[in-house]
Formats: structure tokens, C-alpha cells, sequence
């Protein structure tokens, strides 16, 4: 099921109140509407009557594909996902549960499940990538979803999320991440995911995962 619950916001540029729509659980298999707006932003804007000031509302979220089969908590402040400890085994065998902190890694994960990938894959895949002697532009790298690149090339999409708020976009050929998927399945496949339980895979995951792997000091 969906839930939405109508919250008051008062506007920080004028100070007018107005009453604002938070879903704080949305299944995309009955309002798939709402995916588009959550992809675009608007879902989490909110917009002032009175003056016209514009900014993102973050709040708690329940995000479930149950055609895909995946949840995922958003929670802005880091804040436990429902059931957290709870084996949730029985109830949701199959899926795959996630925690993020913020609406773009939650679209984030949209993109690389609507796709088929596997975001242990990605992640590590990423964490490769910034960690490339070609390197990538400084930022919160974040897969966006398949596109055409040169030649028609299918390629998979990133986009750079800098701190200043600009976004830039980058490419890889799906030959190329075919390549390196390759490579790092053994280090993705060491990482067993307790099934049931809600995880964190994010870059801080893989490049815990990738220290874990990589050869010691020598003297
Ligand atoms: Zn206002």
C-alpha cells in the first residue's frame, strides 16, 4: 500500500504556512505516477504560494517496487529503516532491501534495479572508476540509466553531482563495465547480504569492500 500524510510546512523565505502532501510510503505497482515525479523532483518540492520560494522537503520514505521486488528506506538524517534488526525473511524472501540518505540515491537505485544490475556491482564498479588513473570529475557519482554513446554504443550513464550543485554527465561503454563486472565478481560475490535485513551499498561500502581485497603494505 501507499501512504500519504498531509504535513504543515512554513515557508523559510516568507514564513506563510502551507499544507504540504509527504508520502512517507509509496508503491510504485499502484501509483506509478509517482515515480515520475519523484524521479523529477517534484514529489519532495515544495513550492510557496505566497512568494514563490522553491526548496526540496526531505522526510522519510518507503519506497517499494514489488515488481521488482526491492524496497528502499530514504531517511535525509540517516535515521533506522522500519523493522530495522527484524528478519524480514519470511515476509519479503527475494527482495532487496536498502538504505539510503537522500532522493538521488533512492532514484539511484531505481535506475540500477529498472535496469537488472546489481547495485554491489555498481557500486564497486564506481568505486573503480574514481579510482581510475583517467578519474572522473570530483563529486557523488551516481548511475543514471543507459543511453547511446558514440556510434550507437550502448553505454551506462553517470551523473557527477559536485558540491556546488552542478551535474555533469559521463559515459561508459557496456563493454567496458561488462569487462570490469567481471573482474570485481569475485569481490562482490564475497560479500554476502544477509537476506531480510536492510543494507547500506554505497560507495563507502565498496571502497571498504575493495581495502579488504587489495594487497597489504609491503616493507
Ligand atoms: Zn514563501
Amino acid at each position: 500500500m501507499s501512504q500519504s500524510s498531509e504535513i504543515t510546512i512554513k515557508c523559510p523565505e516568507c514564513g506563510a504556512e502551507q499544507s504540504f502532501t509527504a508520502w512517507n510510503s509509496l508503491n510504485v505497482g499502484l501509483n506509478p505516477e509517482k515515480k515520475t515525479a519523484l524521479k523529477d523532483g517534484s514529489l519532495t518540492r515544495f513550492s510557496c504560494e505566497s512568494c514563490g520560494h522553491s526548496s526540496e522537503i526531505g522526510y522519510p520514505m518507503l519506497y517499494h517496487d514489488p515488481e521488482r521486488q526491492f524496497m528502499v528506506w530514504l531517511a535525509n538524517d540517516g535515521a533506522e529503516p522500519p523493522f530495522a534488526g527484524t528478519a524480514l525473511g519470511d515476509v519479503l524472501a527475494g527482495y532487496r532491501l536498502r538504505w539510503v540518505t537522500s532522493r538521488n540515491q533512492l532514484v539511484e537505485k531505481t535506475h540500477i534495479f529498472e535496469n537488472q544490475f546489481d547495485d554491489q556491482t555498481m557500486e564497486l564498479f564506481k568505486a573503480s572508476m574514481a579510482a581510475s588513473p583517467k578519474g572522473v570529475p570530483e563529486g557523488e557519482l551516481l548511475f543514471a540509466g543507459l543511453g547511446k554513446g558514440a556510434e550507437d554504443a550502448v553505454e551506462l550513464q553517470f551523473a557527477v553531482l559536485a558540491e556546488g550543485g552542478t551535474t555533469q554527465f559521463i559515459g561508459t561503454t557496456r563493454e567496458a563495465f561488462e569487462d570490469t563486472a567481471e573482474l570485481l565478481a569475485p569481490i562482490a560475490n564475497s560479500a554476502l547480504l544477509e537476506i531480510g535485513q536492510w543494507h547500506r551499498i554505497d560507495a563507502a561500502w565498496a571502497n571498504s569492500l575493495l581495502e579488504g581485497h587489495l594487497p597489504g603494505p609491503t616493507a
